[in-house]
């Protein structure tokens, strides 16, 4: 069997790493699959792409469709026209999208356009929020995909209220947490963690990158002053996604204890969050790798895709009002945050369930 896995932007690379790798072992053990990866271009910046190549030792991309960059309508549709051009150029036998950004949903139409099979890794998560352009990404894929693998029952139940058969739905568990997992005997202190004077429980991790939250400069700033005034002078270390650097800079929204660092690598960053005394971000990634390292997270949205991290991690919804800041953070900082537990199957053991999933799947062969 060959197939095509897309990846596009920074959380995708997370989530294919254990993939890519789970598909060479057991074409080593001799069974029919291989893989043939594309790389769209979409995160195109260093510091959100290459890195996670070299640390999660992804091989380099087969072929990189160079579609970074402009509005949603101007990459979506670059992103299809290179993908038609490779697909058509390199059959497969299966096009395996991860995730909710636009690499997955223009690659999911432009394969199921040409008659090629789908599969979709973290299918079936909903936040109901149709403001998001995730939302929309992830109910155009789940309407065109044939194999739906997930990461909850959450996920399933979304897949089955909508009509989709139970035999198409596979509870496989959750890749990005194969990946935490297999890397974290690997965190590696960050150069900022000594020359900040960091310590183990004593400074707070922030990211924020979506649209809702960071566009807007006067509510951003709203937020980042609750923060700051609301952590007792514990200093916040901010990775900031380049959507928001630009807003940052250009509003010179700044605060004493507020420390604005570029997107850190994934070994960096996750050894700054499992020392962390919490961690405040809109990210859907990062509230799943605080639930696995029982790390508190504030989330500042109103809603979730990931119910699993809120109702069984260590996850809470605290909204986008900054007003709700100073309850939530009191409670951090008296440690009185709920404990929160693992969800089922988030083992790391996904990659390896998938690809015996995909070895069962009666696929005629193109080749
Ligand atoms: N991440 C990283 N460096 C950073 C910030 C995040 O390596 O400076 C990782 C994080 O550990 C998680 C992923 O990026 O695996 C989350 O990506 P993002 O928040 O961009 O996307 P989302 O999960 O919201 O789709």
């Amino acid at each position: 069997m060959n197939i095509t896995v897309v990846a596009g932007a920074r959380p995708n690379f997370i989530k294919i790493a254990p993939i890519i790798h789970a598909i060479k072992k057991s074409k080593s053990c001799g069974n029919d699959i291989d893989y043939r990866l594309i790389h769209t271009g979409q995160h195109y910046d260093e510091k959100m792409s290459e890195t996670f190549f070299s640390e999660l030792n992804i091989p380099s991309p087969d072929a990189n469709l160079g579609a970074g960059g402009g509005t949603q309508a101007e990459q979506t549709a670059a992103i299809m026209i290179a993908f038609e051009r490779d697909l058509i150029e390199h059959p497969t036998d299966l096009v395996l999208v991860v995730g909710d950004v636009t690499s997955t949903l223009a690659c999911a139409i432009v394969a199921k356009k040409l008659n090629t099979k789908v599969a979709h890794i973290e299918a079936g998560i909903r936040s109901f929020d149709m403001s998001m352009p995730e939302e929309i990404n992830r109910l155009v894929t789940d309407s065109i995909t044939d194999y739906f693998f997930t990461t909850s029952k959450f996920a399933n139940n979304n897949l089955l209220k909508s009509g989709v058969p139970e035999n198409r739905v596979m509870f496989v568990g959750n890749v990005m947490i194969d990946t935490l997992l297999a890397n974290q005997s690997k965190f590696k202190k960050p150069s900022l963690y000594t020359e900040c004077n960091l310590k183990k429980g004593n400074y707070i991790i922030l990211t924020l990158h979506r649209p809702a939250n960071v566009d807007e400069a006067e509510n951003l700033k709203k937020m980042i002053d609750a923060i700051s005034t609301n952590v007792k002078g514990l200093p916040v270390v901010f990775p900031v996604h380049p959507r928001t650097a630009r807003v940052l800079a250009e509003h010179k929204i700044s605060a004493s204890n507020l420390k604005l660092v570029d997107p850190l690598g994934y070994l960096e960053f996750n050894f700054l969050v499992k020392n962390a005394k919490a961690v405040i971000t809109d990210s859907g990634g990062i509230t799943e790798e605080t639930t696995v390292m029982g790390i508190p997270c504030l989330t500042l949205r109103d809603n979730t895709e990931r119910p699993e991290t809120v109702e069984i991690g260590t996850n809470e919804l605290i909204g986008t009002n900054p007003e709700k800041l100073k309850p939530a953070l009191d409670r951090i900082m008296s440690d009185k945050w709920k404990k929160g537990k693992v969800p089922e199957l988030w083992d790391g053991k996904t990659a390896e369930r998938i690809v015996n999933h995909l070895l069962a799947l009666s696929i005629p062969s193109r080749k």
